[in-house]
């Protein structure tokens, strides 16, 4: 069956070339029972390590079933193993973790057969071996007497025709090791079983043969009992294990050791809690960044803010917009959306102070206010603005105790209706440098919707034969409302009469053109009375004016009837400003807005960012990367010591028959198991964070500026880590022969 020719066996190790044993010729039969005896170090179990495939030889040649071994690879011995030998060793190699049973079925397991098939077998084995009684119990509390039972009984479960013995009674009492060896001796009829024995005695009344070593060489060879002459079966068919009994092995192998589990556990949560805690901090920043970018179209900068318009330009429906409204993440909506981006005045009446900023709803105001209170009326806001900012800081009283007016355009003009106190003032995030923000009332960004369009368009009024452009004309023909002029009809300043024939401009009509951009409005009106300093008051019942600037502020305007002023201005909504309510789920509403068949511009995609933000982006994600790759160093080496006390594990699979390949992908799926685990952990926990039921703030963190998307890509990412650190493990572990990952683990 198997013939050695001048076979040696040479040791390479810092240089030094020892040998194992030289020039050894021996043959070996099914049937004998052969006992290898000699001194230590003479090359016994080098000799069984060759024979067993499990160690490579150097010169020589052997033969299996009369074919040359020499150009062997490491695939053909491990076929070659799987298919012939069994080993048993002087220190065992049973798995402690596991339990008789377990030990047995695992051979079997790894050759591919079926669980139904298994359990007979390996419940016959147990009874064959005496240890029927012990079949649940944990190899670890077994002695020593029986643990070697349970090793023939894993030999003999793999149903090859060499059974390789290696000082199995070396470990033993005398009767323990007595009783093995009549075990040996029954299986050898139908087998070859050689066996290393220091004590011949005790194997002496049993084997066939007695070869003895000295110094790596055969010095006698002497065969005891004539054994039949039996034909060589031919190995066991083994087939290869299925990806069911892989993944069953590799959750048992997850968890049967405690210790090591819980390791494992703490090392992966540290690396998800790391990676989440790094990637979230960095999407942070990038949202930050983000949000403090800048444009020069846009005034409100605010990233929830979303322009709307129809795709066909016309205008909304009262319930369009409140189907908008009632939309699911939208908070509320602007009708005209031009207010937006309007820069207003914001000043006392005497003008000692003047601030500017934008104006917004106080719906859109989140959380509480720093100082003073909320409104309780429509003349009452609130301003947002820096914490360093001169007056926000620590003159704020000054800000609060008095009336401000509201203007449009810039101007310092003093209207009743815009008349506001300060109740309340709310900071902007620490380096938010933005302008103020002044959360007013809806009454109140209604009334000046009503008067934005004005400043969005060019207003062309064709008096008494000749044109006058706003763009050009910015003080004069400016239109106003008031109540008390009658629909159709104009009241002009008496400066106006100077354009008329016979300075008498009553009674005589001009037109006015509104051109903005989304329709073009023209209008004729009737000249019905002139204004003066003196009956102004009277007439259009305006009190607040100063009389030393009348001149300046008041003889531009024309004043018409509301109902005129708003077929001209407030055509409709033409363009509305959508303000949501979650960040996060601003994709799927943009969605929603435009399959409904609006047109959207988000302002977050308007921003630009200075260079140095964009340069301090690509710095932190230089160190993320980095970041990552240290922490997968750091986990190798913690892994690799945790594992350390499963190398013997893979050493011995592996002598049973596992190949390098199913070794690896048992690594592989006990990693796994851990890193998903851990995962989930933190997912199941962030969960319970949104629902209120935990409040661990890191997390909450997390999941502000976590997508769904982000979760998957960092699932991924410690998935993939799982998979290389396991990869990085096998090859160390297995890039030598068997036998020398196994010496390095003894
Ligand atoms: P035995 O089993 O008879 O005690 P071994 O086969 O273990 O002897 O060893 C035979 C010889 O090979 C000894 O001289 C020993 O020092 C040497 N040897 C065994 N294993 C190694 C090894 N891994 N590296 C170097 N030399 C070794
Ligand atoms: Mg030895």
């Amino acid at each position: 069956m198997i013939k050695l020719k001048n076979v040696s066996k040479f040791y390479y190790s810092k240089g030094v070339i020892a040998a194992g044993f030289t020039k050894v010729n021996l043959e070996f039969q099914i049937g004998e029972f052969v006992a290898i005896t000699g001194e230590s170090g003479s090359g016994k179990s080098t000799l069984l390590n060759v024979i067993s495939g499990l160690d490579t030889y150097e010169e020589g040649e052997m033969y299996i079933n009369g074919k040359e071994t020499s150009h062997y690879i490491e695939k053909d011995w491990e076929d070659y193993r799987r298919k012939n030998i069994a080993n048993i060793y002087q220190n065992f190699n049973l798995i402690n973790s596991y339990t008789v049973y377990q030990n047995i079925e695992l051979v079997l397991t790894l050759n591919g057969q079926k669980k139904r098939e298994v359990k007979e077998k390996v419940l016959q084995l147990i009874r064959q071996v005496d240890l029927y009684r012990f079949r649940n119990t944990k190899v670890s509390k077994l002695s020593g007497g029986q643990k070697q039972r349970v090793a023939i009984a894993r030999a003999l479960a793999k149903e090859v025709p060499i059974i390789i013995a290696d000082e199995p009674t070396g470990n033993l009492d005398k009767r323990s090791a007595e009783g093995v060896i009549k075990l040996l001796r029954e299986i050898a009829k139908d087998k070859l079983v050689i066996i290393v024995t220091h004590n011949y005695e005790q194997v002496a009344d049993y084997v066939t043969r007695k070869i003895t070593m000295h110094d790596g060489k055969v010095l006698e060879d002497k065969t005891l009992k004539e054994v039949e002459k039996l034909a060589s079966p031919p190995g066991n068919e083994y087939k290869n294990i299925s990806m069911l009994n892989k993944l069953k092995l590799g959750i048992r192998n997850t968890f049967n050791i405690a210790s090591k589990f819980i390791l494992l556990f703490l090392v992966y949560s540290f690396i998800v809690c790391a990676l989440m805690g790094e990637y979230s901090a960095f999407r942070k920043e990038e949202y930050e960044a983000k949000k403090s970018g800048y444009n020069y179209i846009f005034q409100d900068t605010d990233d929830k803010r979303i322009i709307v318009k129809k795709k066909d330009k016309s205008s909304f429906s009262e319930e369009e917009l409140k189907e908008i409204e009632n939309q699911e993440n939208i908070n509320y909506v602007l009708n005209n959306d031009l207010l937006a981006d309007q820069y207003t005045s914001f000043t006392t009446a005497n003008q000692e102070l003047w601030i500017g900023g934008t104006v917004k709803s106080i719906h859109t105001l989140k959380g509480k206010v720093d100082i003073g209170r909320m409104p309780e009326n429509d003349h009452e806001i609130i301003i947002l603005g820096s914490k360093e900012d001169y007056y926000l800081n620590n003159n704020y009283e000054v800000l609060m105790d008095k009336e401000f007016y509201l203007s449009l355009n810039n101007t310092d003009s003093i209207d009743p209706t815009f008349a506001l106190k300060v109740v309340g003032i709310k900071y902007l995030p620490e380096g938010d440098y933005s302008d103020y923000q002044l959360y007013v009332a809806d009454s109140i960004l209604e009334k000046m919707q009503f008067h934005i369009n004005q400043e969005y368009s060019i207003i062309t009024v064709l008096f008494m034969g000749k044109n006058y452009d706003s763009t050009v004309y910015q003080n004069d023909f400016k239109l106003d409302i008031n109540e008390s002029v009658p629909v159709g009809k104009a009241w002009i300043s008496e400066d106006y009469q100077s354009y008329c024939a016979k300075s008498n401009c009553l009674g005589k009509n001009f037109s006015i053109t509104v051109d903005n951009l989304y329709y073009q409005e023209k209008k004729e009106l009737t000249i019905d009375k002139t204004y003066n300093k003196d009956n102004i008051k009277n007439l259009l019942g305006l009190t607040n004016y100063n009389t030393n600037e009348f001149q300046e502020k008041y003889n531009g305007i024309i004043y018409i009837n509301p109902e005129d002023y708003n077929n001209l201005f407030n055509k409709g909504t033409y363009q509305i400003g959508v303000y949501i309510k979650d960040i996060n789920k601003i994709e799927n509403t943009l969605q929603t807005l435009n399959k409904q068949g609006y047109d959207t511009l988000a302002i977050k995609d308007t921003l630009v960012n200075s260079s140095s933000v964009e340069a301090m982006r690509i710095l932190k994600t230089i160190v993320t990367i980095i970041l990552v790759i240290t922490l997968f160093f750091i986990c190798y080496f913690i892994i690799k010591i945790i594992l350390k006390s499963r190398n013997s594990y893979f050493s011995i699979i592996r002598m049973l028959g596992a190949s390098k390949k199913v070794a690896k992908q048992l690594l592989v799926i006990e990693l796994l198991i851990v890193s998903n685990l851990a995962y989930f952990l933190f997912v199941l926990i962030a969960i319970f964070n949104q629902r209120g039921l935990l409040h661990i703030s890191f997390i909450d963190t997390v999941n502000q500026y976590f997508h769904f998307s982000d979760y998957l890509l960092l699932y991924i990412i410690i998935t993939l880590m799982s998979y290389l650190l396991s990869q990085k493990y096998a090859s160390k572990l297995f890039k030598s022969s068997v036998m020398n990952a196994y010496r390095e683990e003894v």
